[in-house]
């Protein structure tokens, strides 16, 4: 992180902004509510948070956002999401809500409520070697997994297959039962199925920090 504190704008139509605003502010960031295109100017960073993504998707078109802040990450805005925002940030959603779209700005596929619905929620102590030294405890809520993950795309942490519901469908041709990315970063876009933002651990966040 810059010596000045970095301005990180919290996309703000749908979902758990204010946990996201308490960790970015605790680690010592300012931070702006984003709703409209306006909001972008003089960002050092967006964040994404959990909540519903077709909500979320549909407010940010209604709202003339989705354009210009996809346009504004492709331009190297740095992004990170969580849950519904992996979603919005992925290139493809492959079960998407009817009329569902994306931000289309991280090269991956992703499967919603990949584990299942609020009942299958589970937690998971992940090895993250790119972010911690220690393991991190992850959440998972309703969460997306990556089913498909293009070039260039790091995976930092993953669960096993037999975790999500119907499992290994999408492994079903060769046989094996891969584990299923829950961590990915590309450049400056990354994204966790889970919610570092509601466990206390923040260093998802601390290293997105320090990019900027
Ligand atoms: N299942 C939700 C969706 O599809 C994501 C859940 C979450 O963000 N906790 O948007």
């Amino acid at each position: 992180m810059s010596p000045a504190a970095p301005t990180v704008g919290v996309f703000a139509l749908q979902g758990d902004v204010r946990e996201h605003v308490h960790v970015l502010e605790a680690l010592g960031a300012r931070t702006r509510p984003i709703r409209r295109p306006a909001d972008l100017a003089g960002l050092d960073g967006i964040v994404l948070p959990g909540g519903e993504s077709s909500v979320m998707d549909r407010l940010a078109r209604i709202m003339g956002l989705r354009d210009p802040l996809a346009e504004a990450i492709r331009d190297g805005l740095p992004a990170y999401g969580t849950c519904a925002g992996m979603i919005l940030l992925a290139a493809g959603i492959e079960n998407p809500a009817p009329d569902q779209g994306s931000l289309g700005v991280l090269d991956v596929t992703v499967r919603r409520n990949a584990f299942g619905s609020q009942v299958d929620s589970f937690e998971a102590d992940l090895e993250v070697p790119a972010a911690a030294a220690d393991p991190v405890h992850a959440v998972f809520i309703r969460a997306p997994a990556v089913v498909r993950v293009g070039e260039g795309v790091e995976v930092l942490a993953s669960v096993p297959a037999a975790r999500a519901v119907g499992a290994s469908t999408s492994e079903a041709d060769d046989g094996a039962a891969a584990d299923l990315p829950v961590a990915v970063r590309a450049g400056h876009v990354s994204a966790t199925s889970f919610h570092p933002e509601v466990t206390g651990d923040w260093s998802f966040h601390r290293a997105f920090l320090a990019g900027l």
